[in-house]
């Protein structure tokens, strides 16, 4: 159902003018924005990056495995799902991929950020049901969706138990949510700071954020675990030698094509003991797999 932000009322209909307040949603370039004041706030990218990221994502060594992955978890632990929601979509690189690997799947996508919403759109065409805008505390859907998910995402918001609940309320009971998130106090760099990100999280501590929103876990487990020591070596002990000022400078996507196969390889080779059931006890990224009680 949808969700009138301004009284709360929930309604099924095409249109998004609430039947009981008469509000309808500002329509920014070609998105209903819920939360049009915050578009041109840039703390968590600058947002003319987007184009450069939107070409690199494509290709990437990272971002191709880790959509194989989030594909084989919503199919392994969801497979009756027929809608999925994405908070912070971005450029929709996950939605295409999501796509690629079931036509049939009902997407739908929200950022803070349009223009990244535009490139979302491009890529998507028709295959997407709706892209809005809107931060992660308010989402104009109630029990809408089978399956929600967040992709490095929650580490960026301050109240990350409220984004989580948020979400929580736009899940049918008995649905489910994906979470991913950067692994490891320790592993922080430049690029934590340059991608504004709050934190990076023990599994534990995350675990216990996502029950306090009500989710109950089904899984835990990692992401990039063989890669970890390179990252490191990366991020840590290279970073302090590089310069550079583009976010895909430090987001590491622009890599010979030597290397980036080899990293691509590495990144498959890494999924194949956790789609076994392994779960290491490190990797850059923790995935959090988690079920709302019917
Ligand atoms: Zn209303």
């Amino acid at each position: 159902m949808k969700r009138c932000l301004s009284c709360d009322h929930q309604f099924e209909a095409a249109s998004w003018t609430c039947p009981s307040c008469n509000k309808t949603p500002e329509v920014v370039g070609s998105f209903h924005a819920f939360a049009p004041q915050l578009i041109s706030t840039k703390t968590a990218f600058d947002d003319q990056s987007f184009g450069d990221l939107a070409e690199s994502e494509e290709e990437s060594f990272w971002y191709v495995p880790r959509n194989n992955l989030i594909a084989w978890t919503l199919r392994k632990y969801f497979p009756k799902a027929k809608s999925f929601y994405e908070m912070g979509c971005g450029t929709g690189i996950v939605l295409k991929g999501l796509h690629d690997d079931n036509p049939q799947l009902q997407l739908t996508g929200s950022d803070i950020y349009t223009n990244g919403l535009d490139v979302a759109k491009e890529r998507m065409g028709d295959n997407v049901q709706e892209l809005f805008q809107t931060d992660a505390h308010g989402i104009p859907f109630r029990e809408q969706f089978d399956v929600v998910g967040a992709f490095d995402v929650i580490e960026h918001i301050d109240d990350d138990v409220g984004a989580m609940h948020e979400l929580l309320m736009t899940v049918k009971p008995g649905g489910g949510a994906i979470f991913m998130v950067p692994r490891h106090m320790f592993m922080w760099s430049i690029f934590d700071d340059l991608a504004c990100h709050k934190i990076r999280y023990g599994s534990r501590q995350f675990q216990e954020r996502v029950k306090q929103a009500g989710f109950e876990i089904v899984r835990t487990f990692s992401f990039g675990a063989l890669t970890l020591p390179l990252q490191f070596w990366s991020r840590k002990i290279l970073q302090r030698f590089r310069k550079g000022d583009k976010m895909a400078d430090y987001l590491e996507l622009k890599v010979s094509p030597f290397t980036g196969f080899v990293l691509r390889l590495l990144l498959e080779i890494d999924q194949i003991p956790v789609r076994m059931g392994v779960n290491y006890p490190f990797g850059a990224t923790l995935v959090v797999v988690a079920k709302k009680p019917d």
